[in-house]
C-alpha cells in the first residue's frame, strides 16, 4: 500500500517524497486512481484525511498534458483548473497545499476570495495561473465583470460541498458551473472518458468533497457530476 501504486508518474511521485508524505491516506489511495482515468467523483471525506492532495495530485497529472500557459493569447483564456470552497481561510489552506506540488512543476495558483481586493485579484489572474482556488460569491463576481475568463476550465472541484450549501452558495455554485466552456457529457462508454478528449476542451471533469450528503448537495452531484464514482472514508 504505497505511491507506487497509486498510478501517479513518476515526476510527481518524487515531488510526493520531498514533500514527505511517506505513504497515502485512504482517501488518496481510493480517489487518486479513479481521479487519474478522467472519471467524477463524489469523495465523502473530512478535514484531516488528506482529501487536500487527493484532488490536487490528479490535477497536476491533467494540467501537465496540456500546452504551457506562458503565451498571451493562452493566458488570456484563463486557468485549466478550479478549485471552489466555502471560505476565504480554506481556500488560502488549499492554496498552501497546492504550492508544495505545483510549484516544482512550474505552475502557479491564484486565490480569489472575499475580503480582498478584486483588483488585485484581477492582476493575479492576468499574470495566467493554471490553478484558481475561490470561493463562490467572489468568483461569480469576477466572472460577472469579465475580469475572470474560465474558457478553457475542464477540470473542476468543490470542497467542502456540505458546507458551501450551508453558506448559502447553491446558488453562485451552480451560476458558476453553468457559466464554464463545456459540460460533461461523456459518451457512455468507459473508454470515451479520455483524458486526451478532455484536454481537447471536449468535457468537463468535475469532482465534489463533501463531509455530509444533504439533499441540496446531491441535487448539485445529480446536475453538474456525470456518473460520479463514490468514495466514502
Ligand atoms: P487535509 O485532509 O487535506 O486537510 O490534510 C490534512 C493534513 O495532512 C495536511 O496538513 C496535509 O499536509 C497532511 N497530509 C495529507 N496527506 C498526507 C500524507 N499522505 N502523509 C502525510 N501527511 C499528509
Amino acid at each position: 500500500r504505497n505511491w507506487g501504486e497509486s498510478g501517479l508518474p513518476d515526476k510527481l511521485l518524487r515531488i510526493v517524497e520531498q514533500v514527505g508524505y511517506n505513504e497515502p491516506s485512504a482517501v488518496q489511495r481510493a480517489a487518486i486512481p479513479i481521479a487519474l482515468q478522467a472519471r467524477d467523483l463524489i469523495g465523502v471525506a473530512v478535514t484531516g484525511s488528506g482529501k487536500t492532495a487527493a484532488f490536487l495530485l490528479p490535477l497536476l497529472v491533467y494540467i501537465s498534458a496540456l500546452p504551457p500557459l506562458d503565451t498571451p493569447n493562452r493566458k488570456a483564456d484563463g486557468p485549466y483548473a478550479l478549485i471552489l470552497a466555502p471560505t476565504r481561510e480554506l481556500a488560502q489552506q488549499i492554496e498552501v497545499e497546492a504550492i508544495k506540488f505545483a510549484a516544482p512543476l512550474g505552475f502557479s495558483t491564484a486565490v480569489i476570495v472575499g475580503g480582498h481586493s478584486i483588483e488585485q485579484q484581477a492582476h493575479a489572474l492576468s499574470a495566467g495561473p493554471e490553478i484558481v482556488i475561490a470561493t463562490p460569491g467572489r468568483l461569480l463576481d469576477c466572472i460577472e465583470r469579465r475580469l475572470c475568463v474560465l474558457s478553457q476550465c475542464c477540470y473542476v472541484i468543490m470542497d467542502e460541498a456540505d458546507r458551501m450549501i450551508d453558506l448559502g452558495f447553491e446558488e453562485p455554485v451552480n451560476k458558476i458551473l453553468e457559466a464554464l466552456p463545456v459540460g460533461n457529457e461523456k459518451p457512455d462508454t468507459d473508454d470515451a472518458e479520455d483524458p486526451l478528449a478532455m484536454s481537447r476542451g471536449q468535457y468537463r471533469q468535475t469532482m465534489m468533497y463533501t463531509a455530509t450528503m444533504p439533499t441540496a448537495v446531491e441535487r448539485i452531484a445529480r446536475k453538474y457530476l456525470r456518473r460520479p464514482a463514490i468514495v466514502t472514508i
